[in-house]
């Protein structure tokens, strides 16, 4: 699997296209459309995950589910966040959510060749969602190379954001990709999430 990062002008927020056996599957959608079709270049694109609502993150998913013939994967509680342009801090909300496909809890997307790992973690927001595909964890704005996602934002939560972190670090992967800032690896993020695990537990 192929992973290309592309940084928004949304606060630098990171959109994923990760590419195999030419289909795609995108991961967030704070990057402009334009930058993004380059980057597909062709593929067969067979869904747009959202990690959380927040605008930085979701802003363009419908204009690329519109461009790409797919749908937009989100939490149950992505929804709130969507249709309200204060709960995901941007100028933008959704409307129609007929190009949604929504789910609860912890759940696996087969889309055509990729086998995707949905784990619901609350604590930056009350949405978040980690998806692990091949070995590659795609964690939005939960965890950061060296930190983790505030949870003083509507619907954060510290005891949600503990458990999130105990959840992930007890899941098998080697990388992990942030929704800002470079992606790191296992071993960098054993030492993170010990860090911070030990921090949210005083
Ligand atoms: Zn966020």
């Amino acid at each position: 699997m192929e992973i290309l990062r592309i940084v928004s002008d949304l606060l630098d927020s990171n959109t994923f296209v990760l590419k195999q056996n030419d289909e795609a599957v995108i991961i967030d959608a704070g990057a402009k459309l334009s930058l993004v079709k380059p980057k597909v270049d062709g593929a067969k694109v067979l869904g747009v995950l959202l990690t959380h609502g927040h605008y930085d993150h979701a802003m363009h998913c419908l204009e690329y589910a519109s461009e790409f013939g797919c749908k937009v994967y989100a939490a149950s509680a992505a929804k709130e966040y969507l249709s309200d342009a204060e709960k995901n801090y941007g100028k933008f909300k959704i409307e129609n959510f007929e190009e949604f496909c929504f789910f609860d809890g912890d759940q696996t997307l087969n889309l055509g060749s990729f086998k995707i790992w949905a784990y619901a973690t609350p604590g930056h927001s009350k949405c978040g969602v980690c998806y692990l595909v091949c070995d590659t964890i795609f964690a939005g704005d939960l965890i950061f190379k060296q930190g983790v996602g505030r949870t003083d934002l509507f619907g954060g939560s510290k005891s949600e954001m503990l458990e999130s972190l105990k959840k992930v670090q007890s899941l098998q992967f080697s990388a992990l990709e942030s929704g800002h800032g470079e992606g790191s690896t296992r071993l960098e993020q054993e030492r993170n999430l010990k860090t911070f695990i030990r921090f949210l537990s005083r």
